[in-house]
């Protein structure tokens, strides 16, 4: 059977950090198995769901190249709830509710008083008929709730978090319908899970009371239940559930100059037993995904640790790849030669600006002033200039170490440090490196 799994986000605001885990996790669970990835919008809840939203989703997964191979919409799937529905009203599976929120709230205290679980306690069940057309007569609307199976003991093999098991009586019957006829989430998941074939379903660990309560539903509309699995949460570098994390996504990673590789690399392997490290290549990433992999203990999203791998990237990435992003005129071997200082792309530009210049050189002493018109005299050019170059002052002045490369830096760059000199003087080249040691040896 071909795998099929989904990441079913709400378009209720911006995609962050965790949820884009939980894609990607989707993606490479479909993948690994050669099956499908579907991207399911739940956006059952008119009122905060908003088309913004959806296109923003659909350039993020576009961005971290996580495509769907299918896209699917609860808003265009209303009538396949309401067939749904009806067959489970038909079966008793549901039933009409008119409590009001008050009434609700004074419910679960009194059964908390009583020591009893906080769980609604059926009461609309055992209204009769009239009792019924009576709230109905006086303008009440009911919501739905579906009847668990009391009797049962829940029990599934959840992939990351071993077998589960829930006691259904402990469990309160879960409203499914609101008295607008709007459809709370976990009935038309259910339903979609069913008729889109999901066969694996990967979500956070705050879905697990969900999952107990959706396997009811599976077998009340008879179909057999897609294997679940449940990762833990993601928590902040300090440990803790963090707000941060809550606002942290594409387009912030995006703005920081991060590459879509670098946050796919950390977030694929976060929170498993494989370690993190700067793959660029997908297949890799595919290959070594496993549920069997991940940890029950929260996962530690460190942004040092995603610049640090970010770096890792960049300095593997090849020309051809970025070329479309360096400044014009900048070749495969100044890429070649700034790569390794660079923590990001976009401050490729800065080190190519060193390079054809302008550059300020700092104030220099007397000495170094002098040493640099040697500099300028004794500069060669060949395949390597500046061990030449180097050679030759070593000889001529005796300096070495800082005192002989420092102030040859200073003034073919105007920085303390970067990229390697060998490596950079030839991109600098003859006439501009002399004007420069000479300009230096003036100032
Ligand atoms: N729309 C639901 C959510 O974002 C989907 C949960 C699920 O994966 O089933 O929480």
């Amino acid at each position: 059977m071909t795998v099929v799994t989904r990441f079913a986000p709400s378009p209720t605001g911006r995609l962050h950090v965790g949820n884009i885990r939980t894609a990607l996790h989707n993606w490479l669970l479909a993948e690994r198995a050669g099956g499908r990835f579907v991207l399911r919008i739940d956006d059952t809840d008119a009122e905060r769901s908003r088309e913004e939203y959806v296109e923003a989703i659909r350039a993020d997964l576009a961005w971290l190249g996580l495509e769907a191979d299918a896209e699917e919409r609860q808003s265009a799937r209303l009538g396949h709830y309401e067939a749904a529905f009806e067959r489970l009203r038909a079966d008793g599976r549901v039933y009409p509710c008119y409590e009001t929120a008050q009434e609700l709230d004074l419910m679960r205290k009194v059964r908390l008083g009583r020591g009893l679980p906080p769980i609604y306690d059926r009461a609309a069940l055992a209204l009769s008929d009239a009792e019924r057309a009576a709230k109905e007569a006086t303008g009440v609307a009911p919501h739905w709730r579906f009847k668990l199976d009391h009797a049962e003991t829940i029990e599934w093999l959840d992939g990351i978090r071993g077998v589960q098991h829930f006691e259904a009586a402990q469990l309160g019957d879960p409203v499914v319908r609101r008295a607008d006829g709007s459809w709370l989430y976990m009935l038309p998941s259910a339903v979609d899970d069913i008729e889109m074939g999901v066969t694996d379903v990967l979500r956070g660990e705050d879905h697990v009371s969900n999952t107990a309560l959706q396997l009811q539903m599976f077998t009340a509309l008879g179909a057999k239940p897609p294997r679940f699995a449940h990762e833990a949460l993601l928590v902040g570098s300090e440990g803790k559930l963090s707000k941060r994390l809550g606002s942290l996504g594409c387009d912030a990673f995006r703005a920081r100059g991060i590459e879509p590789e670098a946050v796919v690399a950390l977030l694929a392997r976060l929170g498993t037993s494989e370690p993190v490290e700067p793959i660029a290549d997908r297949a890799v990433l595919v290959e070594s995904f496993d549920l069997a992999h991940f940890g029950r203990a929260p996962a530690r999203f460190d942004e040092a640790e995603l610049e640090r791998l970010n770096a890792a990237l960049v300095h593997q990435m090849d020309y051809a790849q970025v070329k479309h992003r360096l400044p014009a005129g900048m070749s495969e071997a100044g890429w070649l030669a700034i790569r390794p200082n660079l923590a990001h792309v976009g401050e490729a530009a800065d080190w190519w600006a060193v390079v054809t210049g302008p550059v300020e050189v700092p104030q220099l002493s007397d000495q170094d002033r002098a040493y640099l018109g040697e500099a300028a005299r004794l500069l060669a050019w060949s395949d390597d200039p500046w061990h030449a170059l180097t050679n030759a002052l070593k000889a001529a002045t005796g300096r070495k170490g800082r005192d002989l490369f420092h102030p040859l830096r200073l003034a073919l760059t105007g920085r303390d440090s970067g990229p390697d000199m060998k490596a950079l003087l030839p991109l600098i080249g003859e006439a501009e490196a002399r004007a420069r040691l000479e300009s230096a040896a003036r100032s």
